[in-house]
């Protein structure tokens, strides 16, 4: 049976061109690139290398660029960093959303312990927030707006340009956790009025334990990792340079190819959105118009999400519901609920997320397993048998 791998919100394969480029640095060019001989001089100047080609990329300056153990280290440090800015100006205000992921949510709530406001905005009913709920949050001690490019779960884009220019307007600054977006959509921080923003290697087909964090020059960096100077003093730790120029030869190819990969990957998602809709009491969560090229994610009333899953690795498909942190938890996840779905709806969730691999016959097959399974559920579900007999009401209306 063939394996179609439908989780690359969680994570993607690694390109061999990624794979590549990580090889010569296990083996060949291992000097510790703060050694002073040869062999540290030549890993010094691939690192360097590598953040000028992941500068160029987001339109960024190699020097503001600090390499990170992934997405949730870069998170926390840029909210710490301005946190730690803005505490010194008595101003302990922070705005984020309430679809965040947990690197962001669980740093505020950190803060907060510490002393910290936090406004968590509510989303619109397709899991974006607008410039104007931004623009109303922000107050005379806010030191710090951040607000993800693209929701991992859902996976709604939301009008970062915008909110960047309010922030801007405001003098406050503007973090993005573009963990999602990063080589998939196109980036430029200066247009996009981006102070700073995380990424993560694993997400765009490099390999994972790696990202960085995107500063704005000026922006001041507080260390989550204290030891040696690495990273212009801002992050200690002898640099993954292996890993970092995985990431580096990964974004070069997902940019480079980013048009035609998306162009696959909206048409793929669109048939399985077209497909997914006919199922009778579904409905797709997110933004239509607004979406990640490759993210697809509904509700089926009257299921429980993780035994769709196990359904469908069954049959070859591996999906998710919600993202892989919160699966393994009984709990609905916050973004569902965020977007007004209720507890018993935000259970029955599937979230598909494509790369460029997957093909047109590939979401045909899905489709099929999806429509075959749901309905298997469905079968032998109690909660659905009360809701055709009209004993309970449906919340999703058709
Ligand atoms: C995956 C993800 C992260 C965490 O990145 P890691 O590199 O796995 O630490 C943070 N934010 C979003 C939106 C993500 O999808």
């Amino acid at each position: 049976m063939k394996t179609i791998y439908a989780d690359n919100a969680a994570t993607t394969k690694m390109s061999k061109t990624a794979l590549e480029a990580m090889m010569p640095y296990f083996t060949e060019i291992y000097g510790n690139p703060s050694s002073l001989h040869t062999p540290g001089q030549e890993a010094a100047e691939a690192l360097w290398q590598a953040r000028e080609d992941i500068a160029a990329c987001i339109g960024a300056e190699a020097r503001e660029i600090t390499f990170t153990s992934g997405g949730s280290e870069a998170d926390n440090q840029a909210i710490i960093s301005a946190a730690r800015s803005g505490a010194r100006k008595n101003k302990k205000h922070i705005i984020s959303t309430a679809v965040e992921h947990h690197a962001v949510l669980h740093t505020l709530r950190r803060l907060e312990k510490e002393g910290f406001a936090v406004t968590l905005l509510d989303v619109q009913p397709d899991g974006s927030v607008t410039p104007e709920q931004v623009k109303a949050a922000i107050r005379p001690d806010t030191c710090l707006v951040t607000v993800m490019f693209a929701n991992n779960e859902i996976g709604t884009v939301n009008p970062i340009r915008e909110i960047g220019a309010v922030c801007r307007e405001a003098k406050v600054l503007f973090h993005t956790d573009a963990v999602q977006a990063v080589g998939h959509l196109p980036i430029n921080v200066g247009e996009m009025n981006i102070d700073m923003l995380s990424a993560s290697a694993h997400k765009f087909h490099g390999p994972k334990g790696t990202g960085f964090l995107y500063a704005k020059r000026g922006v001041v960096l507080t260390n989550v990792i204290d030891g040696g100077a690495q990273e212009r003093g801002k992050r200690a730790g002898t640099e993954n340079i292996p890993a970092i120029m995985g990431m580096a030869a990964a974004l070069k190819e997902a940019c480079a190819n980013m048009e035609e990969n998306t162009a696959k990957m909206i048409a793929v998602r669109d048939r399985l959105i077209a497909g997914l809709s006919e199922i009778p009491k579904s409905v797709l969560n997110g933004s239509r118009d607004h979406r990640l090229p490759g993210n697809v994610n509904f509700c089926f009333e009257g299921i429980e999400g993780e035994s769709i899953l196990l359904l469908l690795d069954d049959k070859g498909v591996c999906a998710s519901s919600g993202s892989a942190c919160t699966s393994g938890s009984l709990d609905p996840s916050h973004v569902l609920l965020a977007i007004g779905r209720p507890h018993e709806i935000a259970h029955g969730s599937l979230r598909l997320s494509v790369d460029e691999s997957v093909t047109l016959e590939d979401a045909d097959y899905i489709i099929n397993a999806v429509k075959q399974t749901v309905e298997y559920l469905r079968n032998m579900s109690p909660v659905w048998r009360d809701l055709i007999s009209g004993k309970k009401e449906f919340t999703i209306k058709d």
